[in-house]
């Protein structure tokens, strides 16, 4: 399992052995095998603190906008929004409002496009976490009523009581 893994990082180490010889970037293509991409990642001046910063800065803007999107929505049961209201974005929950879910918002911010992102906020409501809750158990209620018989109603279902 590990085994790329391993001669990768032999050829890395091999590769910064060469560089400290003085050898050329065509010399240390040639003698570790890496790619041009692999050597320029690890070799570049700052090229790896600079795609981690683009990275980074990447993912501060979606997460951004994600916070624009739901402040400018506010909560769509309650009508609450901004900070005034205590209904800050972080107090703000996606509801997959028909079981539609595919993925989590926060993890989406991760390794998701915005597109694809902004495509999976639009199938959900903007819900503040109290009505977030609220909708929660009322949805457990109607399937317990669905699933139970008339005599089964009475067993208390429920732990949030
Ligand atoms: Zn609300």
């Amino acid at each position: 399992m590990t085994m790329g893994f391993k001669k990768n990082k032999a050829q890395v180490d091999e590769m910064f052995r060469l560089r400290d010889e003085g050898k050329s970037y065509r010399e240390i293509e040639r003698l570790t095998g890496l790619s041009k991409g692999t050597m320029s990642y690890h070799l570049g001046e700052g090229q790896k603190d600079k795609t981690r910063e683009t990275t980074k800065n990447e993912r501060e803007r979606r997460r951004l906008i994600v916070i624009e999107y739901k402040e400018s929505r506010g909560c769509a049961d309650c009508k609450r929004r901004g900070h005034f209201y205590q209904h800050p974005y972080y107090v703000l929950q996606a509801d997959h409002v028909w079981d539609t879910k595919v993925a989590n918002v926060s993890h989406m911010l991760r390794n998701n496009t915005l597109e694809e992102i902004m495509i999976e906020l639009a199938k959900c409501d903007i819900v503040c976490a109290n009505c977030h809750a609220i909708r929660t158990h009322k949805r457990r209620k109607m399937i317990n009523e669905i699933n139970t018989t008339d005599e089964q109603a009475d067993d208390g279902y429920y732990e949030e009581v």
